[in-house]
C-alpha cells in the first residue's frame, strides 16, 4: 500500500466538503482517483489500477487468491492509505485487466464454459489468473485456448480447415469456438503462450500467423485495449521460413504429375486427364504466383465442375487429405518448435 495525502478540503460539484465529512463517508468521490464500474457500497477494500478504483470485498478476493490474501494485512497499518473509511491497495495492472478480472470474480456476466469470450478477456484470465493464482479462471482460459488450438488435426475445426480450398472464408473463421479470435489476435496468442509456456498451442497458431500480412508480422497488431504486440525476431524468422515451406507444400499439392494420376475406377480417362491438366496448370499457377501458405490444411475442393469423374475427384481428395495429415504432423518441424505432445490423444498429453 502507498500513501497519497488528501487535501484538507475537497470539492464535489459546487459544494465544498471538509476532510472530516470525506473520511466519514467512503462513497464520496476521491480527488485523486475515479471510480470504476465495479463499486459495491458495502465493499471493504478499494483496488486502484491506473488511478481507477474498484470497491469490492476482501473476503471474496482472499478466498479466490492467496496472493490477494497476503495483500490485506491484519491489523491494518496505521499509515495505510484510505479512500474515505475504506483501505486502498494499488495494483500494477491496467484498469481494463483489473475490471475484467473483478467482473469474473464478482459477477457471472463473463465467466462460464458455455459463453464465447473475446480473446482479450481470455488473455486477462491467463495473465492475471497466473499472477494472482486464481486457479479456476486460469484453468477456464487454458481449456478455451486448447479447444481453439488443439494438438490433433481432427479437433482443429474452424473455417480454415472446413472451407474448401479456393472458396472465400467467412468473416469470422473461428465461429463456434469458445474464444472469439481473429487473425489479428494470433500474435498476442503466440506471445501469451510463449510467456506462460503452453507449447502445444504454438504450431497451429504459427500456421495461422503464416497467413498474416508481412506488415502485421513485422510491426505487430493491437489488441482490443489498444496494446500492441510484436513477435520476437526469432519468431518472425520461424513464421517466414515456415511460410515458405507451407507455400512449397501448397504448390506440390498441384504438382504437374497429379494431372496423370487417375482413380483406378475412372470412368472417362481421356476427359479426366485433359481436365486434370487444365486444373493443375491453372491452380498451380494461382498458388505459385499468389501464394496461399495457409492452404494445405484447407478441405479439398470438389473437382467435378471441371468435368472430372466422381472417382477421380474422390481419388484426388484422398491425396489432398493425406497431404493435409502430413503437413499437420510436421507443423512443429516446419516452424522449428519443440512440442512433445503434438498429435497425441488428449489422454496421453
Ligand atoms: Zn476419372
Amino acid at each position: 500500500m502507498s500513501s497519497d495525502p488528501s487535501p484538507k478540503r475537497l470539492k464535489r460539484g459546487n459544494e465544498e466538503i471538509s476532510s472530516d465529512s470525506y473520511a466519514a463517508n467512503s462513497n464520496v468521490d476521491s480527488p485523486a482517483y475515479s471510480r470504476g464500474e465495479l463499486w459495491f457500497d458495502d465493499g471493504n477494500i478499494i483496488l486502484i489500477a491506473e488511478r481507477t478504483g474498484f470497491r469490492v470485498h476482501k473476503s471474496i478476493l482472499s478466498w479466490c487468491s492467496e496472493v490477494f490474501r497476503d495483500m490485506f494485512p491484519v491489523p491494518q497499518p496505521v499509515d495505510a492509505e484510505m479512500w474515505g473509511d475504506c483501505p486502498v491497495v494499488h495494483l500494477s495492472d491496467t484498469k481494463q485487466d483489473v475490471e475484467r478480472m473483478l467482473t469474473m470474480l464478482f459477477t457471472k456476466s463473463t465467466s462460464g464454459f458455455g459463453e464465447v469470450l473475446p480473446f482479450v478477456t481470455v488473455s486477462t484470465m491467463i495473465r492475471l489468473g497466473s499472477k494472482y493464482q486464481i486457479d479456476h479462471i486460469l484453468q477456464d482460459a487454458i481449456y478455451r485456448l486448447k479447444k481453439c488450438f488443439p494438438v490433433q488435426l481432427e479437433a482443429f475445426r474452424n473455417s480454415y480447415t472446413t472451407t474448401p480450398a479456393g472458396h472465400r472464408l467467412p468473416p469470422n473463421p473461428f465461429a463456434g469456438l469458445p474464444i472469439h479470435i481473429t487473425l489479428g489476435d494470433i500474435i498476442p496468442v503466440i506471445n501469451l503462450c510463449r510467456t506462460h509456456q503452453f507449447p502445444s498451442v504454438l504450431p497451429s497458431a504459427f500456421y495461422l500467423a503464416a497467413g498474416c500480412t508481412s506488415q502485421i508480422l513485422v510491426h505487430g497488431s493491437k489488441d482490443a485495449d489498444g496494446i500492441r504486440s510484436t513477435l520476437s525476431s526469432d519468431d518472425i524468422v520461424r513464421v517466414l521460413e515456415g511460410r515458405s515451406k507451407l507455400h512449397h507444400s501448397a504448390a506440390m499439392a498441384f504438382h504437374p504429375a497429379m494431372s496423370s494420376t487417375l482413380s483406378p475406377l475412372c470412368t472417362n480417362r481421356a476427359a479426366c486427364i485433359s481436365s486434370l491438366e487444365f486444373v493443375v496448370k491453372i491452380k498451380l499457377y494461382e498458388r505459385v504466383t499468389q501464394g496461399h501458405p495457409i492452404l494445405p490444411l484447407r478441405t479439398p475442393r470438389p473437382l467435378q465442375k471441371w468435368g472430372i469423374c466422381n472417382s477421380c475427384s474422390e481419388h484426388h481428395a484422398s491425396i489432398w487429405l493425406e497431404n493435409r495429415k502430413t503437413v499437420w504432423a510436421k507443423l512443429p518441424e516446419i516452424f522449428d518448435l519443440e512440442v512433445p505432445e503434438w498429435g497425441l490423444p488428449v489422454a496421453q498429453q
